[in-house]
């Protein structure tokens, strides 16, 4: 909290949203795969973002569950809400801003993997 929303692109499944819901919670985008309307099949999508935060044990760091390709960021603010699906499909030509993939919020390693020495 206390961060301004963010409009963000997926650069696992192409997707565009926004980090803060209308109501002022933290949104948490999770890849879906491809829908063809005719048959509503799903297509999966290769290497899935999944931004849903974990704890790989009680009281240990947090870390998003799959960075997949990573992000990009797209605007300082909530471009979606409200947004039709042309308009939906328009930004999702928008050209990211800053590093790409954008850097996470939370980190994406396993804390398990490395932890520092304590006393050194
Ligand atoms: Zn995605």
């Amino acid at each position: 909290m206390g961060r301004p929303a963010r409009t963000w692109r997926c650069l696992s499944c192409g997707d565009v949203y926004c980090d803060r819901a209308p109501n002022g919670m933290d949104q948490y985008h999770v890849c879906r795969g491809a829908e063809d309307p005719a048959t509503a099949a799903v297509t999966p999508v290769r290497t899935p973002r999944d931004e849903r935060i974990v704890q790989d044990r009680p009281g240990g760091p947090e870390r998003i569950r799959q960075a997949g390709r990573g992000r990009g960021l797209l605007a300082m603010r909530d471009l979606v809400s409200g947004a039709t699906p042309a308009e939906r499909a328009q930004l999702r030509t928008l050209t990211p801003v800053g590093p790409l993939p954008y850097p996470e919020d939370v980190p994406t390693v396993d804390p398990r993997a490395a932890m520092p020495a304590v006393g050194e």
